[in-house]
């Protein structure tokens, strides 16, 4: 063994301190440093100055923190204390500073187990537990981070919810705005289209130009150009003279503020090219603006040349029918006087005259009632057939006894005596019986009249045929129209134009067809059929 150098007790302190462990010897319990390497003088921020003063003295601001004490339990009691992540604040480079441990005081015993001095080992954890620290706030931020992210996470799809909804609304918004789109597009599509099947013009005037946009049928109307923009002068050169002034002045006044805008208007359009003449209706609106200037004025423009003459012809019915009334009421007036005065006298030969005359003036009326009424009836489509199967020879014998009876005309019946028809009895006598009176009234001369009954085809044709003066083919198709009476008809006739137009009103109803051959000068055949 004594071969082995073995080191002084200097040399061992020496080499312990050379640990980089902090260690440090203290003895007494008042912890005296008896040794400390360099590792612990570094953690104490002191020099070796402090070696052989005790800890309180070499350590002043460890007063009142729990080590002093420490170190007098592990000396008196034998014990071992030790602790992690401690924070022990001390004086370094004159500095307070807290730096955190991991220590160990243990007490050192002899064999008799006597405190010897207590052996002290530190490390300085600041570090490590600076990082935990950093490390626990940053998780601390992070969690909170990711909370405020879920919350935000949250919102988000509640946001997200809100838009696919409002998106939804969005969309169907869009549909609905697109599908009223389409509406007004149609509505505008129909509305052109009633323009044109209500057959109106339509016009759009630029008050400040005098240029006025017009649809085709206007132009046709006014004899325009195709192009686009009218000069307002040259339209209303159109219109007939006695209408133009009196028209210039109504747009002048529905282009003024205080007229209130409105223009409504009757008048005669000349074509330039044809000189064809339409009676019109104008109706329009002015748009004004802010400080009462015109804007726009724009209306439509419609025929109602057919309609004037319908209502000329009213007219003229009401004043030929008063008349027709008149005629038979008023020699009916005169007969009854005469009557009157024959009184006293009842044998007086000349009263059984009289008495006929009032009958025929009586018959006049009412027959010229029965038509007004049948016309009124026909007008209503208040026409009702009672259909029955007979005989048409039959049906001729027996008409216009009245006539017969006078002695005055003969009646021929002729052609087809065996065909029957189905149909409305009354009413087809009715037309026959206005066909025969006519072909007395307006043929006086012809005495023979033919009444002639054909088969052509599935039709039995009826026909009354005389030797009359015949008719000026100009006016045959007009004979059947309501109220038509030709001109010479009216002063030397009586009638109300209607006899004819009802016939033929009768003759559609059973689905047979009506007319006229005629020839001036050799007599007219009106004929009708009927579906066998
Ligand atoms: P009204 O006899 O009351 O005038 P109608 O409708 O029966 O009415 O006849 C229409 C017109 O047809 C008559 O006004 C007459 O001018 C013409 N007319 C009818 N029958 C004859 C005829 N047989 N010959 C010549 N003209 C006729």
């Amino acid at each position: 063994m004594d071969s082995i150098p073995l080191l002084t007790d200097k040399q061992l302190i020496d080499v312990l301190n050379l640990t980089k462990v902090a260690t440090a010897i203290h003895v007494t319990e008042d912890a005296v440093i008896q040794t400390a390497n360099q590792a612990m003088l570094d953690v104490w921020g002191k020099d070796s100055s402090v070696i052989g003063k005790s800890l309180e003295a070499a350590l002043p601001e460890l007063k009142g923190q729990p080590f002093i004490d420490m170190f007098k339990r592990v000396w008196n009691e034998g014990l071992v204390i030790s602790g992690t992540d401690t924070p022990a604040d001390l004086m370094i480079n004159g500095e307070l500073k807290t730096i955190y441990f991991d220590f160990e005081y243990r007490a050192v015993k002899d064999e008799a187990g006597k405190v010897i001095c207590i052996l002290h080992t530190a490390t300085d954890i600041s570090e490590r537990y600076f990082g935990r620290q950093r490390e626990q706030t940053l998780m601390e931020e992070l969690a909170t981070t990711n909370e405020e992210l879920a919350a935000t996470n949250e919102e988000l799809a509640s946001m997200n919810e809100e838009l696919s909804v409002t998106n939804e609304e969005v969309s169907e918004s869009y549909a609905a705005l697109r599908e009223l789109n389409d509406n007004l597009a149609e509505s505008r599509n129909e509305l052109s289209f009633a323009i044109e099947a209500a057959d109106l013009g339509t016009f759009d005037l630029n008050p400040k130009t005098g240029k006025f946009v017009g649809n085709a049928r206007l132009k046709q109307w006014f004899g325009l150009g195709a192009d686009d923009e009218i000069d307002l002068a040259n339209a209303t050169d159109n219109i007939a003279e006695e209408d133009r002034q009196r028209i210039l002045a109504a747009i002048d006044e529905a282009m003024s503020f205080r007229s209130g805008g409105t223009y409504d208007v009757e008048y005669k359009i000349i074509h330039p090219h044809d000189k064809k003449e339409i009676i019109v209706r104008a109706k329009g609106r002015t748009v004004f603006s802010d400080d009462q200037k015109p804007l726009r004025f724009s209306g439509t423009v419609q025929d109602i040349t057919d309609q004037k003459r319908r209502e000329q012809y009213k007219d003229d019915f009401i004043s030929v029918a008063s008349h027709e009334l008149k005629t038979p009421i008023t020699s009916l007036k005169a007969t009854l006087q005469m009557l009157d005065r024959l009184r006293d006298n009842p044998g007086d030969p000349a009263i059984a005259k009289l008495i006929s005359q009032a009958n025929r003036s009586m018959n006049k009326t009412t027959m010229l009632i029965d038509d007004l009424l049948n016309a009124s009836k026909v007008n209503s489509g208040q026409l009702d057939l009672a259909k029955t199967n007979f005989l048409i020879a039959e049906l001729l014998r027996n008409c216009c006894s009245h006539i017969r009876a006078e002695g005055r005309y003969h009646l021929n019946i002729e052609g087809d005596l065996d065909l029957r028809v189905y149909a409305d009895e009354h009413r087809i006598d009715q037309v026959v019986v206005n066909m025969v009176n006519n072909a007395v009234k307006y043929a006086p001369d012809s005495f023979e009249i033919t009444l002639r009954i054909d088969k052509a085809d599935n039709f039995a044709r009826i026909s009354v045929i005389d030797h009359g003066p015949g008719i000026n083919p100009e006016n045959v198709m007009k004979l059947f129209d309501r109220y038509y009476r030709s001109e010479h008809a009216g002063a030397q006739f009586s009638g109300l134009g209607l006899g004819l137009y009802i016939s033929a009103e009768i003759i559609k109803k059973h689905g047979g067809k009506i007319g006229v051959d005629s020839e001036l000068g050799k007599g007219s055949t009106f004929w009708f059929t009927l579906p066998l």
